[in-house]
C-alpha cells in the first residue's frame, strides 16, 4: 500500500514508535527511524526492517529537543529518499510531580520533545508534501491530549497543544492532498509506562503486577493495555487512501478512558 513512499517516525527505537515504523515498513514504505538507545541494538532494528520488509531503512540520531537537528533530519530524509510522505511525530517523555515540585527544566524538556518537535518537523516537511500534492501527518498525542490527570502538568499541556496543532495544520493543508490527524492512546505497556508502574510499586510496597491492574482500572473501563501494534495499524489506516478525507481528527484508542 505504501510502496515507493517514505515514512519518518520520530522516537522509533522503542515502544509505540518502533511498532509504527515496522507497520509502515510492512506496507512497503522506506523508513527513517529516530530515537535514543544502544547503537548496536538500533542497528539490529534498522537492518532487521530492511531484511524483513524489503525496504530501505536509515537511522537519524537527531535530538527532538534541538530544532537544528530536526531540520537536518528532515533534509537528510529528503536527500536520501526524495521525500517525506508520511510523518509520524511520536517521540515523547514523561515527568510526574505536583506543579509546585515540577522542575522548570523538566517542563521545558517535555514541552520541547512532546510538542515543539512536531512544529519543527511539520514546518520542515510540509513544503515537500505540498509540492508532491500528497502527505500524511500523524501526531501521537494521548488520552492526556483530551483529558487531564494530576502530577502531569507538562505532559497534559503538551498533548493538548499537540491536538490543537493537529487541527491548525489540517485546516491549512486541507486542499493540498495532505491530512493531519492525532492518535490518542490510553495505557500502552512500553518502557515509558513500565517506569511509572515500577515507581508506583516502590511507593505502595505492592507488586508490579498489582500496580499494573491498579493503574489500568483507575482510568480505563477496559482493564487491558492497548498494544503498540494496535497503534501501528491505526497509523497505517490514517496513511491509506481510504482515510484521504479524514483530517483534523483526534482518534481515541484508549479502552474507553475518555468515554467517561
Ligand atoms: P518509549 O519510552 O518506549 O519511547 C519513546 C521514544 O522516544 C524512544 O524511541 C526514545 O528514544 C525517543 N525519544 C525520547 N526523547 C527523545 C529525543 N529528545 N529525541 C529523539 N527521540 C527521543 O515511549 P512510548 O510509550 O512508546 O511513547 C511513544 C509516544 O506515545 C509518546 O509521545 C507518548 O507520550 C505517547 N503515548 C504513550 C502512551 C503509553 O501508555 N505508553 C499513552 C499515550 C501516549
Amino acid at each position: 500500500m505504501l510502496k515507493g513512499k517514505t515514512a519518518l517516525v520520530t522516537g522509533s527505537t522503542s515502544g509505540i514508535g518502533l511498532a509504527i515504523a515496522r507497520a509502515l515498513a510492512a506496507q512497503g514504505a522506506n523508513v527513517i527511524i529516530n530515537g535514543f538507545g544502544d547503537k548496536a541494538e538500533i542497528e539490529k532494528l534498522r537492518a532487521g526492517m530492511e531484511k524483513e520488509f524489503s525496504v530501505k531503512a536509515i537511522y537519524s540520531p537527531a535530538d527532538m529537543s534541538k530544532p537544528a537537528e530536526i531540520a537536518a533530519m528532515v533534509k537528510e530524509a529528503e536527500n536520501n529518499f526524495g521525500a517525506v510522505d508520511v510523518l509520524v511525530n511520536n517521540a515523547g517523555i514523561q515527568h510526574v510531580a505536583n506543579i509546585e515540585n515540577f522542575p522548570p527544566e523538566k517542563w521545558d524538556a517535555v514541552i520541547a520533545i512532546n510538542l515543539s518537535s512536531s512544529f519543527h518537523t511539520i514546518r520542515a516537511a510540509v513544503p515537500g508534501m505540498k509540492k508532491r500534492k500528497w502527505g500524511r501527518i500523524v501526531n501521537i498525542a494521548s488520552a492526556h491530549g483530551l483529558v487531564a490527570s494530576g502530577q502531569k502538568v507538562a505532559y497534559v499541556a503538551a498533548k493538548h497543544g499537540l491536538v490543537g496543532l493537529t487541527k491548525v495544520v489540517a485546516i491549512e493543508t486541507a486542499n493540498d492532498g495532505i491530512t493531519c490527524n492525532a492518535i490518542c492512546p490510553g495505557w500502552v505497556l512500553t518502557p515509558l509506562v513500565q517506569a511509572q508502574i515500577e515507581a508506583r510499586a516502590k511507593v505502595s510496597g505492592k507488586s508490579v503486577d498489582a500496580e499494573k491492574i491498579a493503574l489500568l482500572s483507575e482510568k480505563q473501563p477496559m482493564h487491558q493495555f492497548t498494544t503498540p501494534e494496535n497503534i501501528g495499524a491505526l497509523a497505517v489506516f490514517l496513511s491509506s487512501d481510504a482515510a484521504a478525507s479524514i483530517t483534523g481528527s483526534a482518534y481515541s484508542i484508549d479502552g474507553g478512558w475518555t468515554a467517561q
